[in-house]
């Protein structure tokens, strides 16, 4: 990982660290520091996460405006909009880290196990993504969330030229990581 990436990243876990620590809490959500920003932004890192209302990258960072750009949808399950809104990121604020963050009790995860292996009758192409990395063997929808990390990771380059050319040079990084909300703890997972 090149040292841009890993300051970023070690930045996001500090981050996280002082917020389950209830320790700090960041100076820059006031209003002089949005003004600013008025004409540019430069943020270190780029969250792809799910839209779930308890997953809010910029607390559990300990981030405030012009730090992390996130991109939500449920499941954070990597469409077309996803990829060119990470490739935004990458190709034109430079964002040396992408971080793919799943989380505990996920509505689209638990969705799919329930339904699995039917046709879903909503949420279809949300939970067709994850019946790829599923089989009836697949216990907790956790371990799912978890193990699907992998598959978006795996989008992202597979899917986007941009993001594979970007990444071949060693632009950026992307880590897996995981929320854990009886902790509030952000875990990063194996990079394989
Ligand atoms: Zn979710």
């Amino acid at each position: 990982m090149n040292e841009k990436a890993k300051e970023a990243l070690n930045k996001l876990l500090q981050g996280n660290e002082d917020f389950v620590n209830g320790k700090i809490i960041s100076s820059r959500r006031d209003i002089k520091t949005m003004q600013s920003l008025k004409d540019h932004q430069s943020p270190f890192a780029c969250i792809v996460t799910c839209s779930d209302s308890r997953v809010v990258p910029e607390l559990f960072f300990n981030t405030g405006f012009g730090d992390i750009f996130v991109v939500r949808c449920a499941g954070a399950v990597i469409g077309e909009n996803i990829l060119e809104s990470v490739e935004y990121a990458v190709d034109h604020l430079n964002v040396p880290l992408v971080m793919v963050l799943s989380h505990d009790d996920c509505g689209v995860m638990k969705a799919a196990k329930a339904m699995y292996p039917k046709e879903p009758e909503h949420l279809q192409l949300l939970i067709r993504s994850v019946y790829e990395i599923m089989d009836s063997e697949t216990e907790c929808y956790n371990e799912i969330a978890r193990d699907y990390t992998l598959t978006k990771r795996r989008k992202l380059l597979k899917r986007s030229p941009i993001l594979r050319q970007a990444h071949a040079d060693g632009k950026f990084e992307i880590v897996r990581a995981y929320l854990n909300f009886e902790t509030g703890k952000v875990t990063v997972l194996d990079n394989e």
